[in-house]
C-alpha cells in the first residue's frame, strides 16, 4: 500500500485528490478515517504530493479507510459509465463417474474453462453500503437490477487489509470479494471487471494461493461431465511377490485406470504428477504392508563408489560379484539384511508429505 495520504473528503463529502485542492490548510478539507482537518502538501518538488494530519494527530488507518472509499466510488462509477463491466470465473466440470472414478474426489478428473459475463446485460444499479438482504452487515456495493428485480444481487466486498471468511458468514448469497492493496488494484477492477485470478491448490486440494478475486454463490462447477477426454497424470507403484518394485509417470483417462500387471502384489495409484519421492515413500509403504524384504530396503546396500548404481557393502563377505548384476530379491533369504530404519522413518513418520493415493 501507499505510504501517502493522496485523497481526502472535501466539504461536501467527496473524495478529491490532493493536486484538485488549494495548498495547506486552505484546501478545507478532512480524513476519511478520523474526520479531522487536513492540510495538502501540494506544492513540493520532492516529495510526492500528499494530505498530511495536524502536527500531533495520530490516524493509523486514514490511508487504508481512504483506499476502501475511493474503490467504491471508482468502480460504482465506473459500473454506470461503462458499457461493458465484466465478471470472469474458472468453471469446472468434473467427471461424471463420482462413484468409480479414482481422480475425482482429488478433484483433479475436470475440464475448465473462463466463463465471462458483462455485468451491465444483467443489472442496471450499483449502490453503495447496502444491508444483506438477510444478514446483519453492510456490503461495500451491490449491483442489482431495478428493471429485473427478481435478478439475485450481487454483492460486492473490498478488502483493504485481510480478508474474512466470507464463504462461512454467507452461505446463499452471491458475493464477489476483491482485496484492494494500492489505487492500481482499483483501476485494474474499473479496466477488466471482476476477474478471478489462477487458484493454485497443492495435494490435498486445498486452495494455498487464493486469488485477489473470488466468487461465492455462484455456480462455478458442475459433476456431470462424460466426456472428458484429458489424461491425468500421477505415479504408478508396482509391488511384485519378489519384493521388487517399479514406480514411474503414468497418464490415462480415469476410465482406463486399473492394475497394470496380473501378477502384481498390490499397485497404487499416487494423486501427484509430481514424482519426486513417490518412489521412496512407495517402496517404504509397500514393505510396511507385506513385509517383504528387498536390498533397497537395506542399510547394507549402498551407492556404489564409482558413482555407477548401488552395490551390496558385504558383497565380499556374501561371496557376491559386483561386477554382475544384484537380484535385490536376494534379500529374502539373506541373513545380513538390515532393515533401514533411519530412511523408513523419514518417509512414513512424517505424516505432513502424505500424498492421496488410490489402491488399483
Ligand atoms: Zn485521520
Ligand atoms: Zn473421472
Amino acid at each position: 500500500m501507499k505510504a501517502f495520504l493522496t485523497y481526502a473528503l472535501n466539504q461536501e463529502g467527496l473524495l478529491v485528490y490532493v493536486d484538485s485542492v488549494p495548498n495547506g490548510n486552505e484546501c478545507n478539507c478532512i480524513c476519511p478515517a478520523c474526520k479531522k482537518p487536513l492540510q495538502a502538501k501540494n506544492a513540493g518538488r520532492i516529495r510526492e504530493h500528499h494530505f498530511a494530519h495536524q502536527p500531533g494527530v495520530d490516524c493509523p488507518t486514514a490511508i487504508e479507510t481512504t483506499l476502501h472509499l475511493l474503490a467504491k466510488e471508482k468502480i460504482q462509477k465506473a459500473f454506470y459509465e461503462q458499457d461493458v463491466f465484466n465478471m470472469e470465473f474458472e468453471y469446472r466440470s468434473y467427471c461424471k463417474n463420482e462413484k468409480t472414478c479414482q481422480f475425482v474426489r482429488y478433484d483433479n478428473c475436470y475440464l475448465h474453462e473462463r466463463k465471462k459475463f458483462n455485468l451491465k446485460e444483467f443489472y442496471d444499479s450499483c449502490e453503495q453500503e447496502i444491508p444483506y438482504d438477510e444478514i446483519r452487515r453492510r456490503s461495500d456495493l451491490k449491483i442489482w437490477s431495478a428493471a429485473h428485480p427478481e435478478r439475485e444481487p450481487i454483492y460486492i466486498e473490498i478488502f483493504v487489509t485481510h480478508a474474512s471468511e466470507l464463504e462461512k458468514l454467507h452461505s446463499g448469497c452471491k458475493i464477489i470479494k476483491i482485496k484492494i492493496e494500492e489505487e492500481e488494484d482499483i483501476d485494474k477492477v474499473v479496466a477488466t471487471g471482476f476477474s478471478e485470478g489462477t487458484r493454485i491448490e497443492d495435494y490435498h486440494r486445498e486452495t494455498v494461493v487464493a486469488s485477489e478475486t473470488s466468487f461465492y454463490g455462484f455456480k462455478t462447477a458442475d459433476y456431470n461431465n462424460n466426456n472428458i477426454k484429458q489424461e491425468i497424470a500421477f505415479s504408478r507403484y508396482i509391488l511384485y511377490q519378489s519384493g521388487k518394485f517399479q514406480c514411474y509417470q503414468d497418464a490415462c483417462l480415469c476410465k482406463d485406470i486399473k492394475r497394470e500387471r496380473k501378477n502384481s502384489l498390490c499397485e497404487i495409484c499416487f494423486h501427484t504428477d509430481v514424482a519426486f519421492g513417490i518412489h521412496e515413500l512407495a517402496k517404504w509403504m509397500g514393505y510396511k504392508r507385506f513385509g517383504i524384504k528387498n536390498c533397497l530396503l537395506c542399510k547394507n546396500y549402498v551407492d556404489s563408489y564409482n558413482g555407477m548404481g548401488k552395490l551390496c557393502r558385504l558383497y565380499k563377505s556374501l561371496g557376491l560379484n559386483r561386477f554382475e548384476p544384484h537380484d535385490t530379491a536376494r534379500a529374502k533369504t539373506c541373513t545380513s539384511f538390515s532393515l533401514n530404519e533411519q530412511e523408513m522413518d523419514e518417509f512414513l513418520g512424517n505424516n505432513d508429505v502424505t500424498v492421496p493415493f488410490t489402491e488399483l
